[in-house]
């Protein structure tokens, strides 16, 4: 089958049964791989940002965003604006003096894509974003910015419409989903309540703690045209903070790997760690989905710095 760049949005996630894992843990697993797209370093990145470029008005010529160093979404888009002709400037956060093995990948990969960056302290992203939008426009460029993660309605709507693709035809009564700036799992949640299901959707935070996590997520749920949700956002799993690890994360990443799941401790690792946690105490239903989102190169990425900082 032939595809083209712009039907991204259209895929049909790929959904499979994870029987031995299931077994172990005592209910009916399955997964949804939004780290197996047809895209490099796939991952839930690749949905929304999909609709958010193909919701761009034709004169944009310019993207212009904001995240870490090794962010998935500024990876994610730099490759995908470069596939479309966009230039595209990122607003980075992160040391530029002292960069891991793993960071200098991750520059070296944007700018082989042709994407211009600035690194700083995170205090000071807002006014890079604005001198930046400000330069590109006095250089004739017609700018749109993306929020930060892509936590934009484009983004959400487009996590909802893979989802209901997916409900429509699996039921399931619990969902687990590794969730940051909560645009996944507002669009999980959306699709539940628009198909009249009861499914506990579990937003297991990867950063932020529950009372600053939830919002976020009610947002992207109303974006998707269900408003006043109570989104279940779990932090017991954060290990401090976003790309801290445990032992029980990391216990989680090894466990997905023996059979066969790429899992990594910044993101996936935090949803799996919920997982087995919550079949360790009895809370898992009987019927149970984990919403993997990618992250391979975050292993990757931790891996080369460990090893980077012992030679
Ligand atoms: C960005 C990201 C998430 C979090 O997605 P949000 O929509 O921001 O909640 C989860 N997993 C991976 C691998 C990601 O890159």
């Amino acid at each position: 089958m032939v595809t083209s760049g712009d039907s991204l949005t259209r895929l049909t996630p790929i959904v499979e049964t994870w029987d031995k894992l299931g077994a172990q843990i005592g209910c009916q697993l399955w997964a949804v791989r939004e780290d197996l797209l047809p895209f490099p370093l796939p991952g839930n990145k690749v949905r929304k940002l999909a609709a958010e470029l193909d919701g761009l008005p034709p004169e944009v010529d310019t993207v212009v965003t904001n995240g870490a160093v090794d962010s998935n979404h500024c990876r994610t888009l730099a490759i995908m604006a470069a596939s479309r002709g966009l230039r595209v400037h990122l607003v980075l956060h992160g040391s530029a003096g002292a960069l891991s093995a793993g960071q200098g990948a991750a520059l070296a990969l944007l700018e082989g894509c042709g994407a211009s960056w600035d690194v700083g302290p995170a205090q000071s992203i807002g006014d890079r974003i604005q001198s930046a939008v400000q330069d590109l426009g006095n250089r004739g460029c017609q700018v749109h910015v993306v929020a930060g993660g892509c936590h934009t309605p484009q983004g959400a709507r487009a996590t909802m419409k893979a989802a209901k693709a997916v409900l429509a035809e699996t039921t399931v009564d619990q969902i687990f989903v590794a969730s940051g700036t909560g645009a996944t799992q507002g669009g999980i949640l959306a699709a539940t309540h628009s198909l009249g299901l009861s499914t506990q959707v579990i937003g297991v935070s990867v950063a932020r703690t529950s009372d600053r996590g939830a919002g976020p997520v009610r947002d992207a749920a109303a974006w998707c045209g269900v408003p006043n949700t109570e989104p279940v956002f779990v932090d017991d799993y954060r290990a401090g903070g976003y790309g801290l690890s445990n032992s029980s994360i990391d216990l989680a990443v090894e466990t997905g790997w023996q059979l066969g799941i790429p899992l990594d401790p910044t993101y996936t690792g935090k949803a799996m760690a919920a997982l087995l946690d919550y079949g360790k105490k009895g809370l898992l239903a009987d019927r149970v989905m984990f919403w993997h989102t990618g992250g391979l190169w975050n292993w990757i990425s931790g891996q080369l710095s460990i090893s980077g900082s012992q030679s």
